[in-house]
């Protein structure tokens, strides 16, 4: 990596990529570089130094990543000759869906000098939370951030392909249907009866989609299912009707709060 200074682009729901990225961003730092953090939710907000390298970190969800992420990716400026870097997390598969990231940056004139995707605990319907597995998993993501913080110093990241597959996925994430799908499987729900009406889960929201109505919060009809209203709201008002579930956190509040800021 030539950039001295770095900013890492993050889209999260439940506060797992954002764990993540800030492993990648603590190896960084540690091997020289000056690094920032940035939110994908308000990608008019974006104004990275001039020549900064950019990270995109994003969780996968239906073989691509969520609407949210997309929209920044997709707005990005002009890379003009900037280095980019890539890092997903997963609870599923892949299926390559860093190839069609690989080609957006291509078309804007960013240098891609590395992408990583990594397995970290899954964030739906988890009947009971496997702790110790979860554990596992965070503790090995966190070892592969210190490699691809290296790798990318180095000049040795490399970037996987992703052939028809990802790409017709990464189309089809553009479009309503997988989110309606998987929101049909996992339809989320505001227990009035919990809910206290205090307003976290509509101003956290990245899609603008939950409003309050008579005190209790209501969800719209664009919900990408990226988990963040359930996983924050401080009464576990949100949840799937008919699959109970424990709920599942991947950071506190406060540092997803200081990412927006
Ligand atoms: Fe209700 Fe929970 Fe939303 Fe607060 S975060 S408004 S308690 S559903």
């Amino acid at each position: 990596m030539k950039s001295e200074t770095v900013v890492i682009a993050i889209f999260s729901g439940p506060g797992t990529t954002l764990r993540v990225a800030r492993a990648l961003a603590e190896e960084l730092r540690r091997l020289g570089k000056t690094v920032s953090l940035a939110s994908m939710d308000r990608p008019e907000r974006f104004a990275p130094p001039a020549h900064a390298a950019i990270g995109l970190a994003v969780p996968l969800a239906c073989f691509s990543t969520y609407p949210t992420a997309w929209r920044f990716i997709d707005s990005l400026p002009e890379g003009e000759g900037r280095e980019a870097f890539f890092l997903a997390t997963m609870g599923g598969l892949a299926l390559g869906m860093e190839g069609p990231i690989r080609r957006v940056l291509g078309r804007k004139r960013y240098v891609p000098i590395g992408a990583k995707i990594v397995s970290m605990p899954s964030n739906y319907a988890n009947k009971e939370i496997p702790v110790e597995k979860n554990r596992k998993l965070a503790e090995i993501a966190a070892g592969a951030m210190k490699k691809y913080a290296r790798d990318l110093v180095e000049g040795k990241g490399s970037w996987g392909g992703g052939g028809f597959l990802a790409s017709f996925f990464a189309r089809l994430a553009h479009t309503k249907m997988p989110w309606r799908t998987f929101y049909k499987i996992f339809p989320l729900a505001v227990d009035p009866e919990k809910c206290i009406g205090c307003g976290l889960c509509r101003d956290l929201c990245p899609e603008k989609n939950i409003l309050l109505e008579d005190a209790k919060a209501k969800i719209g009809d664009h919900c990408q299912s990226c988990q963040r209203c359930v996983a924050f709201c401080p009464v576990n008002a949100i949840i799937v009707p008919g699959k109970p579930a424990e709920r599942y956190c991947g950071i506190e509040l406060e540092e997803l709060r200081s990412l927006a800021e």
